[in-house]
């Protein structure tokens, strides 16, 4: 039998009822939803964060044990001249800004924060190579703190996909979805929607058919 579809929320009160109908169909398809970058504690997911502008989270995680083996400290990479790093993360792409944000990143970290990753958004957009994106990775992930939404490539497509929000610019769609989404989700919520992207809501041919919030979904490019 076809499934049937939900018709289109109008109301304010039709609206918030589908963002909880959608947040517990994520719940359901990605209960244990995590950050996909390796890492041991805070600065490890910092440096793996800078890195994965651009590149996939598994290049990252086949880079990042070897460069924590060989620079194990904050101190490590503060000491280290560009051109020395950058053969070490090179085939994460991008590798002379990386090299420059990772060695300002530990310099500002032990020169302001007494070698201490800082634990607020004001704090940690001081740091090179650290915007709202990382910023908020790092503060939820590592810390637990619910400062924003993460926005990648994956939420930005698919919070647009799913009504959420109709903006392009990472920013307003963060503030789209700030308003939209209980703060108690909005860790969990980055990390199913990255899932969901990598699983199913690919950018090319989502597979619509697998997905549970499929008929709740109005997006133009839908493959059903
Ligand atoms: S129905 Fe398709 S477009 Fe909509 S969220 Fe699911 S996979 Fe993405």
């Amino acid at each position: 039998m076809a499934k049937r579809k939900a018709p289109r929320p109008r109301t304010a009160a039709q609206k918030k009822a589908r963002i909880q109908e959608i947040l517990r169909r994520l719940d359901e398809a990605y209960p244990h939803a995590v950050c996909a970058l390796q890492h041991k504690d805070a600065w490890q997911l910092l440096v793996a964060t800078i890195l994965s502008a651009q590149c996939t989270d598994k290049r990252v995680n086949m880079v990042t044990p070897g460069l924590f083996e060989k620079y194990p400290t904050i101190r490590d990479f503060a000491s280290l001249r560009p051109e020395v790093l950058e053969p070490d993360i090179r085939s994460t792409g991008f590798f002379r800004n990386k090299a420059r944000s990772l060695i300002g990143a530990a310099k500002t970290i032990l020169s302001e924060f007494k070698g201490r990753v800082p634990e607020t958004m004001e704090e940690m957009l001081r740091i090179p190579g650290a915007a709202r994106k990382t910023a908020n990775v790092v503060l939820g992930t590592a810390f637990g703190k619910a400062t924003g939404v993460v926005v990648d490539t994956h939420v930005q497509r698919i919070a647009r996909r799913l009504d959420l929000t109709l903006h392009e610019d990472p920013r307003k769609i963060e503030q789209d979805l700030i308003k939209a989404i209980p703060q108690e989700k909005w860790i969990e919520f980055s990390h199913q929607i990255i899932h969901h992207g990598r699983q199913k809501c690919f950018a090319r041919r989502p597979a619509c058919a697998q997905c549970n919030l499929e008929t709740i979904c109005y997006a133009k490019d839908k493959t059903v």
